[in-house]
């Protein structure tokens, strides 16, 4: 491994573990968080979690794990060249999505207008919001930090896994004003501090953030071409897609489709971890950053150039037009609402259907019951439980 350097996240710095433990022997905490992510049940659940396509259209598609699994990997790579700790990067690459609900982006969608429309009558007791629980509607980072903070249940002495405060920060993306001001209640200075105080994360963090967007930008190409959704010609049209395509062609005239577009999306991967790991190096010599602290204070470090930047932006807005909007996708998406919704409504109808809460747990309202117990399922459990309390198979 190559020297870590001064601006990068070290173990033995870390802010510390909300229920203080001994460090471990062989392992340095990063490490152990990483492997406490492993062995999670969400982490195993994501294996069953749709990404874009829904997890029984085929068994080559990408799974949240499988993405997982290639976030980690592209994090690595760029956190060596970079000297950032390479395990911060692989723990938050591992548990960036445990709180995805299932279905993909329809079903977090679908979920949080439950929490926010339904049912019409705000007012009812089991309903009020506790201060246990976050407000407002579903969201997927939040919820990653509920599964590694209270949802898991494993050890004998605490809630969750008890992370690092560095891994938490770093599963904490995203927040709404209100959530991060609730996190600062319960915990001052603690992981919503930075979105009210208008702060960076780690460079690890903002690491494991570009990592996912080079992962999802090129697997989805893959399983859209895969899928017959997306065509090559198609893709004719991103600049950053047919460059790479143009000259492998010329390179292979006899190439046949199949490894000529995994060679494109290969050279591709390859130039933007390149055109990362220049422009944030460049970007960290010129802010001169000598601490995480003084990462903290400076505009995001890890980054694409310019040029790079508005590439990515083109392949992502194509893929949000020919794919993530392609009707045979919406019609699954509509399914999926279905699912999530009237699940919801059910459960909340009939609480008895839900599992038992632990004993000891902490109080909180039906809603964030009923939406913590259906964001942890996985695509196939969802329609398993939908088919056995409607009667009705959607997804046949
Ligand atoms: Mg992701």
């Amino acid at each position: 491994m190559p020297e870590l350097q001064p601006y990068a996240c070290h173990p033995e710095r870390s802010r510390g573990r909300r229920y203080p433990q001994a460090p471990a022997p062989t392992r340095n905490d990063f490490q152990r968080d990483r492997d406490r992510v492993i062995h999670s049940s969400a982490f195993r659940r994501l294996v069953y979690k749709t990404q874009v396509f829904l997890n029984h259209e085929g068994d080559l598609f990408r799974t949240r794990l499988t993405h997982s699994l290639e976030v980690a990997q592209l994090g690595r790579s760029i956190a060596r060249a970079l000297g950032l700790h390479e395990d911060l990067v692989e723990a938050l690459a591992l548990a960036h999505d445990l709180g995805h609900t299932p279905f993909g982006h329809a079903g977090q969608d679908a979920l949080n207008a439950c929490l926010h429309q339904l049912p019409p009558e705000p007012d009812a007791p089991e309903d009020q919001p506790t201060p246990h629980e976050p407000v407002g509607g579903f969201e997927h980072n939040l919820q990653s930090l509920r599964v590694v903070d209270t949802l898991e249940q494993r050890y004998p002495d605490f809630d969750g896994l008890n992370l690092c405060f560095e891994t938490r920060e770093g599963i904490l993306k995203h927040c709404s004003r209100a959530n991060a001001e609730r996190l600062q209640q319960l915990e001052p200075g603690g992981v919503g501090a930075r979105f009210l105080l208008g702060h960076a994360p780690s460079l690890e963090a903002q690491l494991a953030n570009l990592a996912d967007e080079i992962a999802y930008n090129a697997h989805d190409i893959d399983d859209g071409v895969r899928s017959g959704l997306l065509t090559l010609e198609q893709l004719g049209e991103v600049e950053l897609f047919e460059r790479h395509l143009r000259a492998v062609r010329q390179q292979y005239p006899a190439l046949n489709a199949k490894r000529l577009l995994y060679e494109t999306i290969r050279r591709m991967l390859t130039e933007q971890v390149y055109d990362v790991i220049d422009a944030s190096r460049a970007a960290i010599a010129e802010a001169g950053v000598q601490s995480v602290d003084e990462v903290r204070l400076c505009p995001p470090l890890l980054r694409f150039s310019a040029p790079m930047r508005a590439q990515t932006g083109a392949l992502k807005r194509f893929l949000m037009a020919q794919l993530y909007r392609h009707p045979q996708v919406l019609a699954q998406t509509e399914r999926a609402r279905l699912v999530v919704t009237e699940l919801y409504l059910i459960y909340h109808q009939d609480p008895r259907q839900l599992p038992a809460q632990a004993p000891g747990a902490l109080p909180i309202s039906l809603r964030r019951r009923v939406a913590d117990h259906i964001a942890g399922m996985t695509d196939r459990y969802a329609m398993r439980e939908h088919l056995r309390l409607t009667g009705q198979n959607l997804f046949d």
